[in-house]
């Protein structure tokens, strides 16, 4: 760039707030140059999780740092409890917001058309071609960008994780829902109709329990947190000795934490559960690893607090049913993100959507 483009292009950026001098560097020569920074606090993106039994949302400013996280209880009562569960959540982080909103970025369970905002299906929610997107313009007239959770905590991985500077990647997020957020070449891949990665409803368990989508034995039905704590609370009714009765008082108040509390404890039951459904992953994971050779498969969501009892069958699986030179090169590992990746991921769908700079 030319000397006057890059002054246009900081003019632009000062007078908008984006950046800000801090001082003045070393010269060899001629006049010292005038040292600039990002404001990160110039503007701020809402981010939201709608892929949990509570819908998830929070402020973070453009660093990709969270300055308020809220948490939100589900209205289900028909579509238009939903949907005030979620302008509700919105409105209050619109309070919370500190500095001009760039925009809303949603990650949500189901096929998404990302492109025109619309959620194809998700059962979860019971939307089939529900134009999300145009539902919250017409509440807030700021840029809004919808994505599947999956899609959007591959993106959050891509962006904020620990990924190298690595061009693929494939983040399987398993929470009520499975899916496979997949990263090739550094862009989100989507797949012709945004159904890439759609691992839930693959059927790996013949004549297993019965799914929601109407098949039996998906995926989902043994991994999905719901499927998880089902088992643990038939676990903990059947066993008077099961290690659960020390972290709840009843079985209805078994989940995910709950279940990885016991399992740290050292309840075998729980043990077996759990590497049987890794076992399950694994094999679904060994197909993926066999068509695309991506080498990070980073598990996410509220499964990632599953430990190695999660993880070691999974490796196992892989390498027992992948070519064992790919096998060798596959790291499976636990996303470092936390529970906030999808509303990350989120945060990172609007930064690169919505920060064109000049
Ligand atoms: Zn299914």
């Amino acid at each position: 760039m030319t000397r006057s483009t890059v002054s246009d292009a900081v003019a632009e950026l000062k007078s908008d707030g984006m950046i800000a001098e801090v001082g003045v560097g070393l010269s060899k020569s001629g006049k010292p140059p005038i040292l600039l920074r990002f404001v990160d606090e110039a503007r701020c993106l809402i981010g939201i999780d709608l892929a949990e039994s509570e819908f998830r949302g929070a402020v973070i400013n453009l660093r990709g740092e969270i300055k308020h996280r809220l948490h939100w209880p589900i209205n289900t009562d028909r579509r238009e409890g939903l949907l005030s569960s979620i302008s509700e959540l919105i409105d209050h982080l619109l309070l919370l917001a500190p500095s001009p909103v760039l925009g809303i970025g949603i990650g949500t369970p189901g096929l998404v058309d990302s492109e025109r905002g619309i959620v194809r299906y998700a059962a979860n929610l019971d939307w089939r071609e529900f134009e999300l997107g145009d539902w919250l313009a017409r509440r807030y007239h700021v840029p809004i960008h919808i994505a599947n959770d999956s899609q959007a905590a591959a993106l959050a991985e891509f962006t904020f994780g620990n990924n190298g500077n690595e061009p693929n990647l494939i983040v399987i997020h398993i929470c009520r829902g499975i899916g496979a957020g997949i990263v090739l070449n550094r862009r989100l891949f989507v797949g012709d109709r945004f159904g890439a990665g759609e691992l839930g409803h693959v059927v790996i368990a013949e004549s297993g329990e019965l799914c929601r989508c109407g098949h039996r034995g998906c995926l989902e039905t043994v991994i999905g947190s719901e499927a998880l704590v089902r088992s643990a609370q038939k676990i903990a009714a059947g066993d008077p000795a099961s290690l659960l009765h020390r972290f709840v008082r009843s079985p209805e108040e078994i989940s995910i934490e709950v279940i990885s509390r016991a399992l740290e404890a050292g309840d075998e039951a729980l043990k077996s559960l759990i590497n049987g459904a890794g076992r399950f992953l694994g094999i679904a994971l060994a197909n993926l690893v066999g068509i695309l050779n991506v080498h990070r498969l980073v598990i996410a969501g509220g499964a990632a607090c599953l430990g190695p009892a999660l993880l070691e069958p999974v490796r196992q699986e892989i390498k027992r049913r992948s070519l064992p030179a790919l096998a060798d090169e596959t790291i499976v590992e636990f996303t470092r993100l936390g529970p906030d990746i999808v509303i990350l991921g989120a945060a990172a769908l609007l930064l690169n959507n919505e920060l064109q700079l000049p």
